[in-house]
């Protein structure tokens, strides 16, 4: 799976590129889906029945599954972008949010900085879990212990990560909050995509008209962060991070080992 993750992560770095205002969700779509066809891979969000784009990007207070569409980039815009890639077979999925800057309004921009890093936190802190956990549902209990800790802030619970593989939504769930059940073991084999959903404000969401964006019912923003990662003999392995995740894993005192 590693080169459907490095490849996941290369269309993603694309986008993170090309996105400033004036720039738009379509033109960004367009180059996420050209990276992956010629690394020979096929976006996978477009195996999802009724999907056609490559990338779900999320403005605001939309969350996730946000359709690309020609409305441009704004200055302040907190944009969420999600994507994937299928690549001989198997699946990465990833996920990153920005803030785009805004001389006129400071205070939002920061407040709107401060949800994307506790949203990228959440998700190191989850994978930091993953790397010393015994079963899988230890991972959301660090996420929303963590997150607590940080202030006011709500977890998304009406969606949750995922095993990924041959599908790129696969068993088992993956929690970002605490349950009562304790999940699969974990061992060499299990590949999950970690996606810590964190708003602003409260968690309820509703789905516009277009059938796929889930917004907040309260309108307060939202990030979104997202990797796959692998568990291997060695031990755990950051697919959709080009340097396995040894950056945002030094600060845990764990470093990735690269697989095989
Ligand atoms: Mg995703
Ligand atoms: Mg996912």
């Amino acid at each position: 799976m590693r080169a459907a993750g490095e490849l996941t992560a290369a269309a993603l770095a694309e986008t993170r590129r090309l996105l400033a205002p004036g720039a738009t969700p379509l033109e960004l779509d367009a180059a996420a889906e050209r990276v992956i066809r010629d690394g020979g891979g096929i976006p996978n969000f477009q195996l999802v029945p009724g999907y056609r784009h490559t990338l779900c990007v999320s403005v605001d207070d939309d969350v996730v599954h946000g359709i690309p569409g020609d409305r441009p980039f704004r200055a302040g815009d907190i944009v969420s972008v999600d994507g994937g890639a299928e690549l001989d077979g198997w699946n990465g999925d990833s996920a990153f949010t920005v803030v785009l800057p805004d001389v006129a309004r400071p205070d939002v921009v920061a407040s709107r900085e401060e949800l994307s890093r506790v949203t990228e936190q959440a998700l190191w802190v989850g994978i930091a879990a993953l790397a010393r956990a015994s079963h899988l549902n230890d991972v959301g209990a660090e996420i929303e212990d963590f997150v607590r800790g940080e202030g006011a802030y709500g977890i998304l619970t009406d969606y949750v990560g995922h095993g990924i593989g041959r599908s790129m939504h696969e068993e088992p769930p993956v929690f970002n909050y605490r349950v009562d059940r304790r999940g699969p073991a974990v061992k060499p084999g299990l590949v999950v995509a970690i996606e810590p959903m964190i708003v602003a404000g409260s968690i309820d969401t509703f789905t516009r008209d277009d059938d796929w964006t889930v917004t907040t019912s309260d309108g307060a923003d939202a990030a979104h962060w997202e990797h796959s990662v692998a568990v291997h003999a060695g031990g755990i392995w950051v697919l959709t991070a080009p340097d396995g995740g040894a950056a945002g894993l030094a600060p845990f005192g764990i470093r990735p080992a690269p697989i095989g």
